[in-house]
């Protein structure tokens, strides 16, 4: 065996970029080859600025699983007759997730994983930074469904989407046919919320699928023109709206944002970080058009659409691109009498109303809120594993960290819990040329904090010292407007 043969691969925790030995992390200066012991303390996840001890190995385990039986259990929908088997719908980072924790602990279970895609697995977050750097779709996929599902030794079904589950017989309905399950766990994820535009036009672009970003490349690249050429519009400054226009205005491309809140992430970001944010956004080129809203959008000139704002103002694009949220896949738990809120309702043990079906990931409700987050996924596979393998663990849920990967100015962000949110204020702790450490402080305790530039770093610091008291001396730093 060479010495290229045993390169290993790591994942960020926080948010699935893998870090890859052969090719290494040249734009942070780790060139192909340099192995992940060898990489300094001091590197950071060019994704999402955590740190070295919060990537994992991801190697593969198939040494230790036993495939043929596991595949000899399987011969098509109805030749599948494993009573005991867990059958996973949905094959985004939560249902793989799940299939590979589950798989770690039990060589010999039957697992079939369903899903409406093609079950290729990459990591979801990296689609609103891949422009810049150039990334081609297919360099996203980490691994191919069919490949995954022989590595760890599982049933992959793609392109086949689940209609409904009878319960009472224990069998989920595919065009297919039905397939039988022990237990069944939704990982249906979520799908972009869509709004329907007066005018006549194709409508906006979405980024929440692999696909999506395969569409947004080609239209970027439809007029073969440089990419000053091509105006971009987004709808929506939240998350996915503000990592893209930073993204998309850092690959060359004009981008106008435009927004109904006065500024980018409200909800999310104390006000002087949005301020930051919008200045920093400024600063790569970004149009703001916030406290606006899209009413129309119609063709325009020359193959442009012009997209009209309620006020009179329009702006003219060439792509246009809707980035207003996600919308939980709850409809098939509805259908069968599953309770939902928002999302699938899950209990401690990410248990729904059904005994015999979980849910975890980005379609499901716990504790009363949606948490669309990697390491909150990940976190839930973990516990869920181990539920299903006889030992049945609660999941903690993690602070809540939300990372948003704009580049010219990335942030970290622990909201506080709502029963706190009232009851303390934003105090800033440092704010200098390199960007600010905000804590919000509530009854004498951190209870939240957000982190900007390089101090956005500090993140995992911050988040252990999260319910501790503040020291006298912080107290009485510069308080905030929230
Ligand atoms: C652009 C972008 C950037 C992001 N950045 C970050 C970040 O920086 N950090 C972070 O923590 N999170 C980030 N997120 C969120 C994170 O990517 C999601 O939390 C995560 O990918 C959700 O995974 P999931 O498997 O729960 O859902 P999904 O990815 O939505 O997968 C759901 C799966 O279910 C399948 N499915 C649904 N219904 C059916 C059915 N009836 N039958 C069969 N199959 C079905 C779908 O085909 C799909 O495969 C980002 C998200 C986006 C879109």
């Amino acid at each position: 065996m060479s010495d290229t043969d045993d390169f290993k691969r790591y994942i960020c925790k926080v948010c699935g970029y893998i870090y890859d030995e052969a090719k290494g992390d040249p734009d942070s200066g780790l060139a192909p080859g340099t192995r992940f012991e060898d990489i300094p303390d001091d590197w950071y996840c060019p994704d999402c600025n955590v740190t070295k001890a919060d990537f994992t190995a991801l190697e593969p385990r198939a040494a230790e699983t036993d495939t043929t039986a596991v595949a000899s259990a399987w011969s098509g929908p109805d030749g599948g007759n494993d009573p005991d088997a867990v059958v996973i719908i949905g094959g985004g980072m939560a249902g793989w997730a799940l299939a590979e924790s589950l798989r770690e602990r039990d060589p010999r279970r039957t697992i079939r994983l369903i899903t409406a895609d093609s079950g290729d697995y990459y990591s979801k977050p990296r689609l609103s930074n891949a422009i810049q750097r150039e990334v081609v779709p297919a360099d996203l996929v980490e691994e191919t469904g069919p490949a995954r599902a022989a590595r760890l030794g599982i049933e992959l079904m793609p392109f086949l989407r689940v209609l409904d589950v009878q319960r009472e017989r224990k069998r989920v309905i595919t065009a297919r046919g039905g397939i039988p399950y022990g237990q069944l766990v939704l990982a249906t994820g979520a799908r972009p919320r869509q709004m329907a535009f007066a005018g006549g036009a194709e409508a906006p672009l979405v980024v929440n699928h692999l696909d999506d970003y395969r569409r947004l490349r080609a239209a970027l690249e439809a007029r073969d023109t440089a990419p000053d050429q091509t105006r971009v519009a987004i709808i929506g400054a939240g998350l996915v709206g503000c990592e893209l226009a930073d993204d998309l205005s850092a690959g060359g491309y004009p981008v106008a944002l435009v927004e109904c809140a006065p500024g980018p992430l409200s909800g999310l970001l104390p006000p002087v970080l949005a301020d930051d944010l919008r200045t920093a956004l400024d600063a790569r080129g970004v149009q703001w058009h916030t406290g606006a809203t899209v009413e129309r959008i119609e063709a325009g000139a020359q193959d442009s659409l012009r997209l009209s704002l309620a006020g009179g103002e329009t702006i003219a694009a060439e792509v246009v691109i809707s980035a207003l949220g996600l919308v939980p896949n709850r409809e098939l738990a509805e259908r069968i009498g599953l309770a939902c809120n928002d999302g699938i309702e899950v209990d401690a043990f990410l248990g729904t109303t059904d005994p015999a079906i979980h849910a975890l990931g980005d379609g499901c409700e716990f504790d009363g809120r949606l948490r669309p987050y990697v390491e909150t996924l990940r976190g839930q596979a973990a516990a869920l594993a181990r539920t299903l393998s006889g030992e049945p663990t609660a999941y903690q849920p993690d602070a809540g960290i939300v990372q948003v990967k704009t580049a010219s100015l990335p942030l970290n962000v622990c909201p506080p819990q709502q029963n706190d949110a009232g009851a303390g204020e934003w105090v800033e702790i440092v704010g200098d040329s390199a960007g600010r450490q905000l804590e919000f402080h509530a009854g004498g305790r951190l209870a939240g904090f957000a982190l900007s530039g390089v101090h956005a770093r500090g993140v995992r610091e911050l988040e252990r010292r999260l319910g501790e008291p503040v020291s006298a001396r912080d107290e009485h730093r510069t308080r905030l407007a929230s």
